[in-house]
């Protein structure tokens, strides 16, 4: 079995050399251990940091499998509770065959309709991830004027397509024709930006006159300087992600003082200190995939050995809603 490992750190610039392809024995589950053959790795901007440094979780074992979430099947269960042919969603890492145990996967019932994928995005962390962010900490509500960035990811397409079901007025960013087309037709924002057709302020200036009730960020920089000089008094600024900033130091908006006298609530969080609410997410956004309400398309990269690129192009938004790597099995 195969296995991407990181076999260096980065000294500057993110790239494909810090990667090696490893064929490794898999060893036999011991009791209450599972083998998996995981059919979608995932692929997360919060792996970037991860490469050098701890962050929120540990950075990741120079010649160790990359950590990440995956979903497979079960082939072997040495576990009371789970049988051989189980979906299970799991923290393997990028392996195409993984033993992992028992008490740390999710079972999940795909079907038909919702295949297994769906839980690397709507139905497991980008899900939930965003429905924090617009629930719990925008507590957007009807008529809100919403604007979510990288709105045609992972997590943004949730986030955006939550908040219309919600009642909002929503605005959505991303980056080029093909992103921006998405996001008006398929998902029918009411406003789109293209943050590379131009600076990102002036498009929000002339898509909300008026400014905006919440800004749900998955970028930084620019994004939340713009979104600081738009919001109104009483605003909120769901702080999910700055991938504009990973991997180098942050700096903060100029305009940061906007906080104090529009009386702005900005506040960060994480999706597992939530995970609480995994179960009636999950229900809520699986019934609205279901009734076609919800829409998270794929971006698939085939073979483990593409792994790295799958994480690469996170940063250069080569990809169109949640970024999966499928193994090839031989
Ligand atoms: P996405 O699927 O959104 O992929 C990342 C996207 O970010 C790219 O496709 C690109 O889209 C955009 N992007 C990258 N660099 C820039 C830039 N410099 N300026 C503007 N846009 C950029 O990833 P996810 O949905 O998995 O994650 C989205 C965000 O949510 C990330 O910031 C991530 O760290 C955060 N997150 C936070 C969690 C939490 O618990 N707080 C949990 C999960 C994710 P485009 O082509 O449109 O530019």
């Amino acid at each position: 079995s195969r296995e991407v490992q990181l076999v260096r750190r980065p000294t500057g610039a993110v790239d494909e050399t810090l990667f090696g392809v490893v064929e490794v024995d898999v060893p036999a589950p011991r009791e209450g251990e599972l083998l998996v053959r995981s059919v979608a790795l995932s692929a997360d901007p919060s792996m970037i940091p991860r490469l050098s440094v701890d962050t929120y979780a540990p950075a990741f074992g120079l010649g160790r499998a990359v950590e990440s979430r995956a979903v497979g099947q079960v082939v072997e269960s040495r576990a009371d509770g789970t049988a051989a042919g189980d979906w299970v969603v799991h923290g393997g890492g990028w392996r195409e065959l993984a033993v992992v145990d028992a008490a740390t996967v999710r079972r999940i019932h795909p079907s038909a309709d919702i295949g297994p994928e769906a839980w690397l995005h709507a139905l497991g962390a980008s899900g939930l991830t965003a429905a924090v962010g617009i629930d719990v900490v925008a507590r957007v509500r009807p008529g809100d004027v919403v604007w979510v960035s990288a709105a045609a990811g992972s997590v943004g397409l949730v986030a955006a397509q939550l908040a219309q079901a919600r009642g909002a007025r929503v605005i959505g960013s991303a980056g080029g024709a093909e992103k921006t087309a998405y996001l008006s037709r398929q998902v029918g924002l009411d406003a789109v930006l293209d943050h590379r057709a131009g600076p990102i302020a002036d498009q929000l200036a002339a898509a909300a006159p008026e400014g905006i009730d919440v800004y749900f960020d998955n970028v930084g920089g620019d994004h939340l300087e713009a979104a600081l000089d738009r919001l109104t008094i009483g605003g909120r600024i769901a702080a999910c992600g700055m991938i504009s900033g990973y991997g180098r130091r942050q700096t903060g908006p100029a305009n940061i003082a906007n906080v104090i006298v529009r009386r702005l609530r900005l506040e960060g969080f994480l999706v597992t200190d939530h995970l609480d609410r995994a179960a009636a997410v999950e229900a809520e956004l699986r019934e609205l995939m279901a009734g076609g309400r919800l829409r998270v398309p794929v971006t698939t990269f085939d073979g483990i050995e593409q792994a790295p690129a799958a994480l690469l192009s996170l940063l250069r938004g080569g990809n169109l809603g949640k970024t999966i790597v499928r193994p090839r099995h031989r």
